[in-house]
């Protein structure tokens, strides 16, 4: 069940503590993009996340959109906000965290992953050994195979609330 667990949760990617992270030693930010960034069915980011992006950037972050989503969703993104991106990113799988590391030359003390599902963005970031965020996801309006993730997600989230690890709503840090 520890896989499960992210090391951070918090209600949006507005509420993360960005300089603690920083502090830290964290360099790089791997944002999961649907449900996180943007809601799902949503094209264009808003203001706020211009605006959330320019100031981590300021603050000497590097911003990775590290999505398992096609290139041709994620890239507009990329385009739009100036942030590197990394499409079609296979999480849980180890590969595409591997790539990252490599292609930014970074340890994974370096990087945390910040999403909003624990089968992918948790588990995967958790398998890989670096520091995970989970957020509550912006839209329930899903594609079906997510509404199905959902399913097995909420579940998930009832047995480690029985277990006292992880409540809906009860955010730390
Ligand atoms: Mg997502």
């Amino acid at each position: 069940m520890q896989k499960y667990i992210p090391k951070m949760y918090k209600s949006n990617i507005y509420e993360i503590p960005y300089q603690k992270l920083w502090e830290k030693g964290i360099t790089h930010l791997l944002f999961d993009l649907d449900n996180t960034i943007v809601p799902g069915h949503v094209k264009k980011a808003t203001k706020e996340v211009k605006e959330l992006f320019t100031h981590l950037k300021k603050m000497g972050f590097t911003i990775i959109i590290f999505s398992n989503s096609p290139k041709r969703r994620v890239h507009p993104f990329g385009q739009d906000l100036e942030v590197e991106i990394h499409p079609f990113s296979m999480k849980p799988l180890k590969r595409g965290f591997r790539h990252v590391l490599k292609k930014f030359d970074i340890k994974r003390e370096n990087v945390v992953i910040i999403g909003d599902q624990l089968f992918t963005d948790i588990i995967g970031g958790n398998q890989m050994g670096i520091l995970t965020i989970l957020i509550d996801p912006i839209s329930t309006r899903d594609m079906f195979l997510t509404r199905w993730n959902r399913f097995r997600e909420n579940r998930m989230f009832q047995k480690l609330q029985d277990a006292n690890f992880l409540e809906k709503g009860i955010y730390y840090e």
